[in-house]
């Protein structure tokens, strides 16, 4: 042995010679490794290897060793060389290394997230095992690949636009999310971290940190199911949808983009509630919500408002206002497969559109535009999708005008009554008068009741605007009376809403009474839609007012669903028979054959029958020989304001007669 040999085992020369080699064993090799030892360098071969040997002080060092056999004339060893370099600093890191790469497998393998390295081109020269885990996908499968083969189509585009600057700037890690796709072919969304150690040396590439994030997303969005999620369509909610287009607005003014949004809204969906009810109809506004998330794209926020409304918000430079209109409008061309149902149910959905900034640059404008919008596509016929244009701003002006002026119209004394006159058909005589409300407006001039009537119910005015109806009335009818020295009736519209109160029947007899008219002498027409709400209520308060004396009309019968059975449970003291039903009684048998029978029959239930909408000599002539016992129409007059009244009825005993007569 040298010096070095001495040196490094800590021996003294004196304690080495004579003695057997296996002096510094350390007991770390196996027997079979030093068999293979004795046998390669016995057959005459170099052995090398690394060994470890034990020092005197019992500590361990390694050696790089080689073993030459020294052959003699019939190539036998006959002794043997060996050299050997200190290396137990080298196996030291090593060893280091070994214990952390396999901390490392064993922590990778139970990981959820993953690294990966990818080079400037997006190959991928390394990804842990883990990926494995995570993505049931061999590592085998995927190295040498390009990384955007394992990313969603539609998230390629934003992935190199982060992966450029990451390359651009190394060392500053990016965090976004992707979808990756897993061995079952779907993609989950992965939270990515993307940092640029291409200069450093150990790497020499781009680091990507990977995590599946899918159910965080799915748990966090459980945590906000209530608040955030209607619970149904599992759709975000009318407050999530707020809160979104508020968002989209201000980012859409920090860029100077600009977005849309659609208010959808399933076609006739009251009429599939009342007909197959509820749960039908809630399973149709699931498939509905299923079909627009799965159709449309995945950038397109979709939520539900309420009911069967549901908006869309989506940009604009994505696809075209028209394009997203029309496919909207075709994924209902299919019928919708309800759970637990096998027919086929077609559903069809009505769509309006607004832009920001186009159209309004705030939220509740650019909500109402589109609400709006949608409504006039319902009114167009449904099943299809309007852009907001200018004629619907218009409409929309004009109702906004309205319901802005309808508050102060009474005390603006916009508001007048018309009375047409009720005709007793065999007497040829003016018995009463209806009393119809007129609105001149001061910019829009006559703004008719069927437009702001049913704005009046909907804004909570129609109980002023009835209370003044009916004082108004009244006291027309006191005026005409005194003048005239004749007796006529009145008769006055009530909305549904008017007969909800309890005390409403007491309160118009204290008008009466007030202005010294018998109630016999009012009559209160209500429609049937009155009655289909709120039956019993309306009920009690009808027969109120017939207990303390005023007359009740059924008004536009044969309008709508009219059916016979309100006619028993509801009585009242006469029925109105609906222009609809009398305009074809002259030209068609059958629509004669009904107005027969719903003559007969109110007769039978002791009601007054009478003829509304008579435009011509023979309608009034057929109702006569029917039995019908009122008419009112413009053949006789339309309606008048109170100024025209007397010189009508001067006339009417005149002209009237005479062709009503020739008859
Ligand atoms: P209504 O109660 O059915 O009133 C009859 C409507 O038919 C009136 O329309 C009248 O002008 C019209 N009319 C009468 N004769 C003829 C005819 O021969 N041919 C045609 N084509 N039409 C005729 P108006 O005044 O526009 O009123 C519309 C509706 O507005 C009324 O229908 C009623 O439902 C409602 N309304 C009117 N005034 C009041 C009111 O003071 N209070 C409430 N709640 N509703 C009212
Ligand atoms: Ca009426
Ligand atoms: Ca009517």
């Amino acid at each position: 042995m040298n010096e070095n040999f001495c040196k490094v085992s800590q021996y003294g020369k004196e304690e080495l010679i004579g003695a057997k080699h296996n002096i510094i064993n350390s007991g770390f090799h196996t027997k079979g490794f030093f068999r293979e030892i004795w046998q390669t360098i016995k057959s005459g071969k170099v052995w090398k290897g690394e060994l470890k040997n034990k020092k005197k002080d019992g500590t361990f060092y390694w050696v790089d060793t080689m073993i030459i056999p020294m052959l003699d004339d019939q190539n036998k060893p006959v002794q043997y060389v060996s050299f050997r370099n200190d290396i137990t600093e080298k196996k030291k890191i090593e060893e280091e290394l070994e214990i952390n790469e396999e901390r490392f497998h064993v922590l990778n393998k139970f990981r959820n997230d993953g690294v990966a390295v990818v080079k400037e081109d997006g190959i991928i020269h390394y990804i842990c095992s883990s990926y494995t885990k995570i993505t049931n996908i061999d590592v085998a499968e995927v190295i040498h690949k390009s990384v955007l083969s394992l990313i969603h189509k539609e998230d390629q585009l934003f992935f190199k636009q982060q992966f450029e600057n990451v390359l651009l700037n190394p060392l500053v890690p990016y965090r976004f999310q992707v979808r990756a796709l897993h061995s079952d072919g779907i993609y989950y969304v992965h939270e990515l971290i993307m940092t640029n150690f291409i200069d450093q040396a150990a790497v020499n590439g781009i680091v990507i940190n990977f995590r599946d994030i899918t159910e965080d997303q799915r748990s966090q969005q459980q945590l906000k199911q209530n608040s955030f999620y209607d619970t149904l369509t599992s759709l975000p909610n009318r407050l999530f949808f707020q809160s979104r287009l508020e968002t989209m607005i201000r980012n859409a003014k920090k860029r100077n983009e600009g977005f849309n949004l659609a208010i959808l809204n399933i076609d006739d969906f009251q009429h599939i509630n009342d007909s197959f009810g509820y749960e039908v109809g809630n399973s149709i506004l699931q498939e509905v919500a299923k079909r627009l998330s799965s159709c449309l794209d995945r950038n397109i926020f979709i939520s539900r408002l309420a009911g069967d409304e549901f908006a869309l918000i989506f940009n604009s430079c994505k696809a075209s206002v028209h394009q997203i209109g029309q496919q909207v409008i075709s994924l209902f061309k299919e019928p919708l497969n309800l759970a637990g149902r096998d027919e086929d149910f077609f559903t069809t959905v009505s769509l309006g559109l607004s832009n920001f900034p186009l159209h309004a640059q705030e939220k509740l404008s650019l909500l109402n535009f589109a609400t709006n919008t949608m409504k006039v596509a319902k009114k167009m016929g449904k099943n299809q999708y309007l852009v907001y244009n200018d004629s619907i701003k218009m409409l929309d002006q004009r109702s906004f005008m309205i319901k802005n002026d309808l508050r102060k119209a009474i005390e603006m004394k916009q508001f007048e009554l018309y009375f047409q006159p009720r005709i007793n058909t065999y007497s040829k005589k003016v018995e009463s008068f209806e009393a119809l409300i007129r609105w001149l407006h001061p910019v829009l001039g006559f703004i008719p009741p069927n437009e702001f009537i049913p704005l009046a119910e909907q804004m909570g005015l129609i109980k002023a605007i009835g209370a003044w109806v009916f004082k108004e009335a009244c006291e027309k009818m006191k005026l005409l009376m005194e003048e005239t020295g004749k007796v006529y009736q009145v008769s006055i519209n009530f909305s549904p809403f008017q007969l909800n109160n309890e005390k409403e029947a007491t309160d118009c007899l204290d008008v009466a009474e007030l202005l010294g008219i018998h109630p016999s002498l009012i009559e209160i027409e209500i429609t049937e839609s009155a009655l289909i709400q709120n039956q019993d209520r309306v009920n009690k308060v009808i027969q109120q007012f017939r207990e303390i004396g005023f007359s009740m009309s059924l008004d536009d019968f044969g309008k709508g669903y009219s059916s016979l059975n309100y006619l028993q449970q509801f009585r009242t003291d006469v029925l109105k028979m609906d222009r609809g039903l009398i305009s074809s009684i002259v030209f068609d048998s059958d629509s004669r054959a009904i107005v027969q029978m719903v003559i007969n029959l109110a007769h039978q239930l002791g009601m007054k029958v009478v003829g509304e909408g008579v435009e011509e000599l023979e309608q009034y002539c057929l109702l006569k020989e029917m039995g019908c016992d009122q008419v009112q129409g413009y053949f006789f007059s339309k309606p008048l304001p109170y100024q025209e009244i007397q010189s009508y009825l001067q006339e009417e005993d005149f002209d009237k007669e005479d062709s009503v007569v020739n008859y």
